[in-house]
């Protein structure tokens, strides 16, 4: 495994990437996990670092191709807020056909303009360059399982079966500029959201999720 200073933030913290290959050119349709795309929800970002040391551990062979990132959001992680430091709600940010201006409450302002964060551009750029054939993020909510992609998703059930999480289509409410409505539905690039119950004691994160995380990512 690789460790990378990938991207800046806003305020010009490093955005730390780990990848399975040293070249990321040669990497095979890899999946990319994301933890922290809202700052506030610290059991994603732990279910990213616990990733990481769970990846750690084990041989690199065994696994499939990945990219991770913990963290993408630093900026909202260090003061506990879901946007980031321009106030923007970056799961509100990708450039998707249904990307709106409008919004309800200040905390998903979906920013100026579709794709206007850095933190996004990134990503942007990422997909690009990798083509990944699943990207998982890791929030936290009502619990539960999200797949915007193909019915029976191979990793979606995992995921959901082993946390005991329902496995859901649709959030509930309408998401415009999402990284499921542009990956999954501009793309066709499957999208799975892990929402872990809020509030409770973060580290069940992986409790709930690492059984399901190490079966998506072996061989
Ligand atoms: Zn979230």
């Amino acid at each position: 495994m690789y460790k990378w200073d990938w991207a800046k933030s806003t305020e010009n913290k490093v955005i730390e990437m780990y990848t399975s290959t040293k070249d990321i050119g040669s990497l095979q349709r890899p999946m990319i996990l994301i933890g922290g795309l809202h700052g506030d929800e610290p059991e994603g970002v732990y279910l990213g670092q616990s990733t990481l040391h769970w990846l750690n551990s084990v041989d690199n062979k065994t696994l499939k191709d990945f990219i991770l990132i913990p963290c993408i959001n630093p900026d909202a992680y260090s003061k506990n807020q879901r946007v980031n430091a321009r106030g923007v709600d970056l799961n509100r940010n990708f450039p998707s056909k249904n990307w709106s201006s409008e919004y309800t409450q200040e905390r998903y302002f979906p920013g100026n303009s579709p794709g206007s964060e850095i933190e996004i551009q990134a990503l942007l750029s990422l997909i690009q360059k990798t083509n990944p054939r699943l990207i998982i993020h890791f929030h936290s909510w009502k619990p539960c399982v999200v797949v915007s992609g193909p019915d029976n998703l191979f990793e979606a059930k995992i995921l959901a079966e082993n946390s005991g999480y329902e496995l859901v289509q649709d959030i509930g409410y309408p998401t415009p500029g999402s990284l499921g409505e542009y990956a999954w539905h501009d793309l066709q690039l499957p999208v799975i959201c892990t929402e872990d119950e809020e509030h409770r004691n973060y580290d069940l994160a992986w409790q709930h999720f690492g059984e399901g995380i190490k079966k998506v990512l072996l061989k």
